[in-house]
Parts: structure tokens; C-alpha cells; sequence
């Protein structure tokens, strides 16, 4: 691909950006369908500069990420209705000079999840409380799952649970309840916490499908745990991949190359390795 007068621009906005796996994952999809588009990191502070110069650069789409998925909701012209529920953008898509929001995180892990179970009917322990936990917890709630939340502070996961019409449960408390899958959301076991396991292990029983939606490490140490008590496990890559792959359907209409992305990603996590 040759960048030249034609080429379309995307990109992630956040602070830091300096180590988003997204610009490998997108332009291995625009390679790998051969479009003339680039996808770059802009580490933003001035988000209403930043949409004022989108709207006049023609810049086609955005990834939103933190600190930007709630303030961006605004400076917006209209939000797709999953995204207003949630509460939270991580996806602008411009159309013809109006942008729209999306979220394409929910239904990125719902996809992962569900490559290898089915959520309906299940019970779920939710793990933290932040943005991720919200749209996680909105598309298990839509996809048939009956929801505990669990939290570090007390406030934050009660706030999530009555959004989301469940209980809460101290971290603490956790073992004492007995679930199907147990999706974790905290940064506890990613850099410099990677030694570390968010919840007590008593909760992992066997059986279990636990989900972890880091993806750097890609085992982190919830998931040696869980897979040592004989629980199925499931890393963060995938849900990354499929929520770029939404973004990518959203941007471009096309269907996304899977398979390329997730090679992308894999690459840009262990430099050197073979597949
Ligand atoms: P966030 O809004 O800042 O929420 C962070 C949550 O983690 C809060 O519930 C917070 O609890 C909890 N937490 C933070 N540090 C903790 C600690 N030391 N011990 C226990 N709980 C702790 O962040 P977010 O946007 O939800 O993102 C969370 C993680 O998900 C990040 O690691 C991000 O990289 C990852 N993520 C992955 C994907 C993917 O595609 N795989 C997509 C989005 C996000 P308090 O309420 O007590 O502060």
C-alpha cells in the first residue's frame, strides 16, 4: 500500500497511547484487504481541539481510550443506543462530517465469551467495576446471564450492580458464592501487578469458565490459578481482536479479517515469535 492524496485516516486517541496494540491490529487489516488507509496513535489531552480538528482533517474513525470513552460522549452529533446505555465511547465513526459513537467493547467480550460458551442462563460474577465491567455487564445482562458484581470499593460496585438491576459482593465475600463463569476486569495481574490475583482463589472451582480480559500477559496469574483448579480459561486477546473487528465493520462496512488481526496483535505482543 502506498500512502498517497487518496488515503484515509484513523486512529486511537488516549493518554498514554504509546503502547496500544491497535495500530498493528488495524493496519494488518487494511493491509491484509488491501485498502489505502493508516491507522495512527495521537496521545490526546484537548479532546474538544481533537474532534474540532477530526471533523476538519476528514478523519474517518476513531478507538477511544482511557480517559477519553466517557468525556468524548458530548462533543458527539449522536451516539448509537448500546454506547448511550453503557454510558461510555469507544468507537467514533465520521459520517459525512457527523460523528457517531459507539461501543464496541460489550460485544467484543460477548463474542470471546461465547466462541466457547453460551452466557445464557448462566450465573456470572463480574470482577470490578470500571467501564469494561459496564459494558461487559450490559451485554451479559441483554445475552440471558444473572450477574453478582464484585469490587475493591464498595461504592462503585453497588452503583454498577443497581445499573445493572444485581447484587454486590465484597471481594472478600466472593468464595462464598458459587457461579458458571467469572469474567475479571481489574488491571490486578497486568504490569506491575502481574504477580498478583485479583480474587481468592477459593472462588475458582472446578468447572468454571474464567475470563480474564487482560491480554498482556496473555496468562495471567487469575488464569494459571484457575486453570491448576481445573476451570476453563479465557485470555483478554480475543476480546481485543473482536472489538477492533466491530470497529473495522463500523468504519468500513466490510468484514473484518479476522485471523490477520489477531496474527497482528500476537506479533506486536512477542516480537520474533513463530506462529
Ligand atoms: P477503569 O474504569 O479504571 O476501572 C478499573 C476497575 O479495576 C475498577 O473497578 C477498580 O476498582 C478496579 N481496580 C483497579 N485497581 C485495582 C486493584 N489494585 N485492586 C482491585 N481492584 C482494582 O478501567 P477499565 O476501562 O474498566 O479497564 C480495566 C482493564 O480492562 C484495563 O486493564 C484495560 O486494559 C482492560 N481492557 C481490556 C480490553 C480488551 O479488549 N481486552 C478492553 C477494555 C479494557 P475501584 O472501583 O475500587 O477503583
Amino acid at each position: 500500500m502506498r500512502i498517497n492524496q487518496h488515503t484515509q485516516l484513523y486512529g486511537v486517541i488516549g493518554s498514554p497511547v504509546g503502547h496500544s496494540l491497535s495500530p498493528s491490529m488495524h493496519n494488518a487489516a487494511f493491509s491484509a484487504l488491501q485498502l489505502n488507509a493508516v491507522y495512527l496513535a495521537f496521545e490526546v489531552a484537548d479532546l474538544q481541539g481533537c474532534l474540532a480538528g477530526v471533523r476538519a482533517l476528514g478523519i474517518r474513525g476513531l478507538s477511544v481510550t482511557i480517559p477519553h470513552k466517557e468525556a468524548v460522549m458530548p462533543l458527539l452529533d449522536s451516539l448509537d443506543h448500546r454506547a448511550a446505555c453503557i454510558g461510555a465511547v469507544n468507537t467514533i465513526v465520521n459520517r459525512d462530517g457527523k460523528l457517531v459513537g459507539y461501543n464496541t467493547d460489550g460485544s467484543g467480550a460477548l463474542r470471546a465469551l461465547e466462541d466457547r460458551i453460551s452466557v445464557a442462563g448462566r450465573t456470572c460474577l463480574l470482577v470490578g467495576a470500571g467501564g469494561a465491567a459496564r459494558a461487559i455487564g450490559f451485554v451479559l445482562k441483554e445475552g440471558g446471564a444473572s450477574i453478582t458484581v464484585a469490587n475493591r470499593s464498595a461504592e462503585r460496585g453497588q452503583a454498577l450492580a443497581r445499573f445493572l438491576g444485581c447484587s454486590f459482593v465484597p471481594l472478600a465475600q466472593l468464595p462464598k458464592i458459587a457461579a458458571d463463569l467469572l469474567v475479571q476486569t481489574t488491571p490486578v495481574g497486568m504490569a506491575p501487578q502481574a504477580d498478583q490475583c485479583p480474587v481468592p482463589e477459593d472462588v475458582l472451582r472446578t468447572g468454571m469458565t474464567v475470563m480474564d480480559i487482560i491480554y498482556n500477559p496473555l496468562e495471567t496469574r487469575l488464569l494459571q490459578i484457575a486453570r491448576s483448579r481445573g476451570c476453563r480459561t479465557i485470555n483478554g486477546l480475543a476480546m481485543f481482536v473482536y472489538q477492533g473487528a466491530e470497529q473495522f465493520r463500523l468504519w468500513t462496512g466490510l468484514q473484518p479479517p479476522i485471523e490477520e488481526m489477531q496474527q497482528a496483535v500476537r506479533q506486536a505482543l512477542h516480537p520474533g515469535a513463530t506462529e
